[in-house]
């Protein structure tokens, strides 16, 4: 079994505003081993990109706060560990590739710039060297005519070849981690597809981890090695993808998965899971999932069902199984 590079236990990060406390993220938990790919997958506002963003401690303090919890990278706790040492960390050890690639670049730096800037952040090295690696890394990426990209300015670049510099700037220090928040989100869907098949051979080539956040279950599938389901700002289950798409567990799951088109049966209406998400500011009492759960029984809307394991690496937060 493969070392556990980043761990998040009982993860809570709260937003106080003047409506409320809105619980985005109450009570998160998983192992990311050496070199998987682990996919948290759930419906939006479900957590998931404010649990990415609080591994690295990257949402404005106030609103947002780290209320509970710990997040492990080998013995460094991320939540509390001083910020010079978290900067240490960004980037080089652990970096983060966002949904949006144009309010994460910033418009008045050449693409070349920022990737050199973010190399001799953390590297001493010339800048000539900064910018030859630069160079290489946009022509890793497939982007055509690299030498004249790298002197383009992002506003100058189509919304795919942006997020291709996004990619190629996140890996200027060679991290360890990769932590990507919905990256094909934004792009249609043939730059998904050359997307996707960038992250597969980095895969390939790299021994890397990666945290890649997504909603959609077809892309799990496609490159995740196990996921975690989330729902209410908590992980409801968590297991190798194989088990996720073919044996789900808890009601959520499945609920998803019955949603994923099948495009053999062409006459096959699309399903949906009734009701919304619960509202953060007032999460339901017990399971966050009950009111709108085809099997709930009376303890799930009193208590909270906790993490029971069904099979190996399979675990699942629901009453039906204790
Ligand atoms: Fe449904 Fe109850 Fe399981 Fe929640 S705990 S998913 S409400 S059966």
């Amino acid at each position: 079994m493969s070392k556990t590079i980043l761990s998040a236990k009982n993860l809570k990060t709260h937003f106080y505003t003047n409506r409320g406390v809105v619980k985005a993220v109450n009570g998160v938990n998983f192992e990311l081993s050496c070199g998987e790919c682990l996919c948290l997958v759930g419906e939006s506002g479900c957590g998931k990109s404010v649990t990415a963003l609080s591994l690295l401690r990257l949402l404005d303090s106030p609103p947002a706060r780290i209320v509970d919890g710990k997040v492990s990278y080998g013995d460094i706790d991320l939540v509390k560990c001083p910020t010079r040492q978290l900067r240490q960390i960004r980037g080089k050890d652990i970096a983060m590739i966002f949904q949006e690639a144009q309010s994460a670049l910033n418009p008045v730096l050449s693409i070349g710039n920022q990737i050199t800037e973010q190399i001799k952040l953390h590297e001493k090295i010339s800048r000539r060297q900064a910018r030859d690696r630069a160079l290489a890394l946009l022509e890793e990426m497939g982007i055509p005519s690299a030498e004249r990209v790298i002197d383009a300015y992002p506003h100058q670049l189509s919304g795919g070849m942006k997020q291709r510099a996004m990619i190629a700037m996140s890996l200027s220090c060679d991290p360890q981690i990769l932590i990507a928040d919905e990256p094909t989100t934004a792009v249609d869907v043939t730059i998904q597809a050359q997307i996707l098949e960038i992250f597969r051979n980095l895969r390939a080539r790299k021994q890397m981890s990666f945290i890649f956040i997504t909603h959609d279950l077809a892309i799990v599938n496609e490159i995740g090695d196990r996921a975690v389901v989330m729902y209410g700002g908590r992980d409801v289950e968590t297991a190798p993808v194989s088990q996720i798409i073919n044996n789900p567990r808890h009601p959520y799951t499945k609920g998803l998965i019955a949603c994923l088109p099948d495009i053999s049966k062409t006459e096959k209406r699309l399903e949906s899971i009734p009701g919304n998400t619960p509202n953060p500011i007032e999460l339901p009492p017990g399971c966050p999932f009950h009111p709108r759960c085809p099997k709930a029984m009376e303890i799930c809307n009193r208590d909270m069902p906790l993490p029971i394991t069904i099979s190996q690496g399979h675990t699942v937060s629901c009453h039906l199984y204790t």
